[in-house]
C-alpha cells in the first residue's frame, strides 16, 4: 500500500509503520507510528492546559523510555476528529448549515478523510473521547470507525485498583474481561495461540461465560450462545469443557469451563459472585451495558479502559465520554485513557512497559489511600473523582490531571 498524501496533517518524520502480514500476524517495529486522536472535552488541550490524552501519553512515553532506554519508542501521529477536526478543516461551516449537508459531508466535518487515510495506513490508534455530533445524518464517529475498519472485538478489561473507593464490597474480586461484539450483534471470537504459555495459563484459570438473551431472542442471541458452544466443542475440544459436562461428572481441571447466562441474570451475578466470571463474551448491546456496570462495581468509569480490535487495525479508547463540564480545567482522571494505552502497549508486545504503568498506577492509588487513612487534610496525588471518595476529603482535595500523571511517572521507578 502506497503512503497516502494528506491535506492538512503530516506524518512523523521518524518512526516505522506497523503492518499485518498475509497470515494475520502483526509486525511491530521498535519505533511504531501510532495515530493519536486527542478527543473532545476533557480529551483536548485547551491553550496550555493539557487534556487527559496528553497526560496519559506523557506517562506512556515515560514508561517506554524507562523500560527500554531508547531502544523502543512510540512516534505519535496527531490526527483529528470531533470539534478539533471541524475547527481545522471546516471553520467556515455554521451550526445551522450542518443539517443541510449530505451524510458524508457531515462525517467529513468531524472525521476528515486525512484521519481515515492515516489510520488505514498506520493501523494503530489511541483515542480520547469524542462528542457524538447532534443532528440527523451522521450519527457517531466512534461507530463509524468501528464499522469502517471492522474493529469487531471490543475488549474491556475490568479490575479493581486498591485505594479506589468502590460501591460493591466484593470489588476486590472483580477481574474480568468483557468481549463485546462491536460491529453487529451476533458474533463471537476469542482465541489464544494453541499450546502457548499464555493459552495454558488462561486455560488453567478461566471460565468463559456466554451472556445472551436467547430465551427470548432465539434466532439472534440464542444462536450466539449455540455458536459459542459449537466453537468451543469443534475447535477447542481438548481445552474446554461445558458446565453441563462438569455437572455430569467430567473434571474441569486444567480446562476452560464454558457456561452461558441470560443477560438479565448476569447483572446480578457480577455483583454477587464476581470471582466466578473471568471472560464474558457477548453481543454488542449487552456488552455496552455490562461493561459499564462492571466498571461501576470497581469505582466508576474514570478507570475503564477499552480496545476495538480488528484483523488489520486497532483503536484503543477509554469507555467514558468527554465530560464537557471539566473541559480545560485539568481536573479529569487520565486513568482510563492511560489504561487504554496499556492495552496498546500489550498489543505491541511491550509487556514490561505495560506492567510498569500498572504497578505505578497501583502505587499512586495506594499512597493516597494511606494518606487519607491518617485523616483529613493530607496531600493527595489522585484526581478529584478518587479524592472525593475518601472520608473527610472532597473533590477540591484532588490533584490536577497533570499532577496525577507526574505522580504516576514518579512511581515508574
Ligand atoms: P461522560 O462524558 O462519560 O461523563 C459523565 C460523568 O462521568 C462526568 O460528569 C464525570 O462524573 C464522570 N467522568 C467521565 N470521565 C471521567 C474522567 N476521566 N475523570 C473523572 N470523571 C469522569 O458521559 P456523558 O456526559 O453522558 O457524555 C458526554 C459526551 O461524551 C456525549 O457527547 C457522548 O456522546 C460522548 N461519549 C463519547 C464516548 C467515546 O468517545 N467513546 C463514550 C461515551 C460518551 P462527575 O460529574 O460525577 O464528576
Amino acid at each position: 500500500m502506497a503512503a497516502p498524501t494528506f491535506e492538512r496533517i503530516q506524518a512523523p518524520k521518524k518512526g516505522t509503520r506497523v503492518t499485518v502480514d498475509a497470515d494475520g500476524r502483526w509486525l511491530i517495529p521498535d519505533d511504531p507510528i501510532v495515530c493519536l486522536l486527542r478527543g473532545d472535552g476533557i480529551g483536548r488541550d485547551v491553550g496550555s492546559t493539557p487534556g487527559i490524552t496528553t497526560c496519559a501519553v506523557r506517562v506512556l512515553d515515560a514508561a517506554v523510555e524507562k523500560v527500554y532506554q531508547g531502544k523502543r519508542k512510540i512516534h505519535w501521529f496527531d490526527i483529528h476528529a470531533g470539534d478539533a477536526a471541524r475547527e481545522l478543516y471546516c471553520p467556515q461551516i455554521k451550526d445551522e448549515t450542518v443539517k443541510t449537508l449530505s451524510e458524508d459531508d457531515q462525517r467529513k466535518l468531524y472525521l476528515p478523510d486525512d484521519s481515515l487515510k492515516a489510520f488505514e495506513y498506520y493501523s494503530l490508534g489511541l483515542k480520547g473521547p469524542l462528542t457524538t455530533p447532534i443532528g440527523g445524518g451522521f450519527r457517531s464517529i466512534n461507530v463509524y470507525l468501528r464499522i469502517k475498519f471492522d474493529l469487531y472485538a471490543c475488549v474491556r478489561p475490568v479490575r479493581y485498583f486498591k485505594g479506589v473507593e468502590a460501591p460493591n464490597k466484593h470489588a476486590g474480586k472483580v477481574n474480568m474481561v468483557i468481549f463485546r461484539e462491536n460491529t453487529e450483534d451476533v458474533y463471537c471470537g476469542i482465541e489464544f495461540r494453541s499450546n502457548s504459555d499464555k493459552a495454558k495459563r488462561v486455560i488453567a484459570l478461566l471460565s468463559v461465560t456466554l451472556m445472551h438473551k436467547g430465551n427470548i431472542m432465539k434466532f439472534t442471541e440464542g444462536a450466539f450462545k449455540d455458536w459459542g458452544y459449537e466453537v468451543a466443542r469443534d475447535e477447542f475440544r481438548q481445552q474446554t469443557v461445558s458446565e453441563d459436562e462438569v455437572a455430569k461428572g467430567t473434571s474441569p481441571k486444567g480446562k476452560v469451563v464454558i457456561k452461558d447466562r441470560i443477560a438479565d441474570s448476569m447483572f446480578q451475578q457480577i455483583q454477587l459472585r464476581p470471582d466466578e466470571y473471568s471472560v464474558v463474551a457477548t453481543p454488542n448491546l449487552n456488552g455496552d451495558y455490562i461493561s459499564d456496570a462492571a466498571a461501576a462495581l470497581t469505582g466508576g468509569l474514570g478507570l475503564a479502559a477499552g480496545a476495538n480490535i480488528g484483523d488489520k487495525a486497532a483503536m484503543f479508547e477509554a469507555t467514558h465520554g468527554t465530560a464537557p463540564k471539566y473541559t480545560g480545567k485539568n481536573m479529569a482522571n487520565p486513568g482510563a485513557v492511560l489504561l487504554s494505552g496499556v492495552l496498546l502497549l500489550e498489543h505491541l508486545g511491550w509487556q514490561e512497559a505495560a506492567q510498569r504503568v500498572n504497578t505505578a498506577l497501583e502505587a499512586a492509588f495506594a499512597e493516597s489511600e494511606a494518606t487519607a487513612g491518617k485523616g483529613p487534610g493530607g496531600k493527595l496525588h489522585v484526581t478529584y473523582d478518587i479524592a472525593r471518595q475518601f472520608a473527610g476529603y472532597g473533590a477540591e482535595a484532588g490533584a490536577t490531571s497533570s499532577a496525577f500523571a507526574d505522580r504516576i511517572i514518579y512511581h515508574l521507578k
